[in-house]
């Protein structure tokens, strides 16, 4: 009877949830990130991107694989006692002994912050080469699975690994059945990041016409980055329904990484005309997270990385330079203050034109006339590094400074202010 009640309201809170215009973001940096190879996170390092993460709305924290050892599992427990507010989740494989290693870590987190995600590989692949089972074992052990977390979790995820290369039937039934278990969500991973946005797309339309109890569990999608698509699939799936998404910081992950959720937060920022669905993340924290997680890892983002890689912000042509003068928005898609970035920065080299190195030297105090700036554009296109470093700047303002009036040149010693914008 109790049970009955508290399934009808889990089934209520579940359709609540997919009632509403929300993504629900899913870190999984500490785990999914932290298998990239050459990371290696220790327990404080993990606290303090956990924190981050709270700090910047994710949903949910999967926090890490109980199974992979001690070191693991003492991470975990340091997480769960000092951050508060994301749900925090862990992986464990369809085993009883992973079941129980889960509860054991989370057992201080109470009901409605702790979760479990239950991963069983069901692709042709997975099921004859990894797992050796037929199609209703693998099933049946992940039902097992599910059912053996029923008393202690109330979210419980079930994750098919390897579901974008899984017949959809099968995958179909698999899902109807953990659900009908108690799994509160089911994950569609592209393990291999092998999809294209449409097919993602198509996938997600088919869950929800295939799997008959699906509005009793919200639907969560995880995609790599191995073709260059895993925002573009992920946004693809939001757009078809997926309540969550699950992605890592600057996309750090195995192979060509994870989804890199600032992307996915901040395009649905930017398009919530198209989504009409807000991430439960701030933009305004992506800048500051990524950074973090870039100084902890110790990978940096490449400097093209959409949002976060040094050259977002910072341009040497001549062209954009005069632009972004006479208005920053003419060639930057938002400002940098969206995602919590500094100024633009102008950098001077061989590609920039006049009116950057005219900025330049009127923002260090210089009044310069037309051969000065002649003169520095000279310096720029013949002996200087590009961009010119800041011993560079200094040589060539020391330079210029011989052919000035005292009126023209700037005070001794002034700082130049090297072409921040708006
Ligand atoms: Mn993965």
């Amino acid at each position: 009877m109790f049970s009955a009640i508290n399934r009808q309201m889990k089934r209520w809170v579940l359709r609540h949830y997919k009632r509403r215009p929300l993504v629900l973001i899913s870190d999984t940096t500490l785990r999914d990130g932290a298998q990239m190879p050459g990371v290696r996170l220790d327990a404080e390092q993990k606290v303090a991107i956990a924190t981050a993460l709270a700090k910047a709305g994710v949903h949910s924290i999967d926090v890490g694989f109980p199974a992979a050892g001690d070191a693991e599992v003492e991470a975990i427990r340091q997480v769960a006692r000092a951050v508060r507010g994301p749900v925090l989740s862990v992986l464990a494989r369809t085993k009883k002994s992973d079941v129980d290693l889960a509860v054991e870590v989370l057992s201080e987190v109470s009901l409605l912050k702790r979760a479990v995600t239950l991963f069983i590989g069901t692709s042709p692949l997975h099921r004859r080469y990894k797992h050796q089972m037929s199609r209703a074992e693998i099933v049946r052990t992940a039902v097992d699975a599910v059912l053996a977390a029923q008393p202690e979790f109330e979210m419980i995820s079930f994750g098919a690994e390897d579901a974008s290369r899984t017949e959809p039937e099968f995958l179909h039934e698999i899902y109807k059945e953990t659900i009908q278990a108690g799994a509160t969500s089911i994950g569609f991973t592209d393990t291999v990041g092998i999809l294209t946005p449409s097919k993602a797309a198509e996938a997600v339309r088919r869950i929800q016409d295939g799997v008959p109890n699906i509005d009793d569990a919200l639907i969560g999608v995880h995609f790599h980055n191995d073709l260059g698509l895993a925002t573009a699939n992920t946004l693809a799936c939001v757009a078809a329904g997926a309540n969550i998404v699950q992605g890592t910081v600057n996309g750090i992950g195995e192979r060509a990484g994870n989804v890199a959720l600032e992307e996915v937060v901040l395009a649905l920022s930017l398009h919530g005309d198209e989504f009409g669905r807000e991430s439960t993340v701030d933009p305004k924290a992506l800048y500051d997270l990524s950074r973090l997680v870039a100084k902890l890892t110790g990978v940096v983002p490449a400097a093209n990385k959409p949002l976060v890689g040094e050259n977002i912000f910072r341009t040497e042509a001549g062209i954009h330079q005069d632009g972004l003068l006479k208005h920053p928005d003419t060639y930057l898609p938002y400002p940098p203050e969206t995602i919590g970035a500094g100024p633009v920065r102008l950098v001077l080299g061989r590609q920039s034109g006049r009116s950057a190195v005219r900025h330049h030297l009127e923002a260090s105090g210089f009044k310069p006339t037309d051969e000065h700036v002649r003169l520095v554009l000279e310096y720029l296109k013949g002996e200087a590094h590009s961009p010119a470093d800041d011993e560079e700047v200094q040589a060539m303002l020391a330079r210029i400074r011989h052919h000035m009036t005292v009126e023209q040149a700037a005070p001794a010693g002034a700082a130049p202010a090297l072409g921040d914008v708006g």
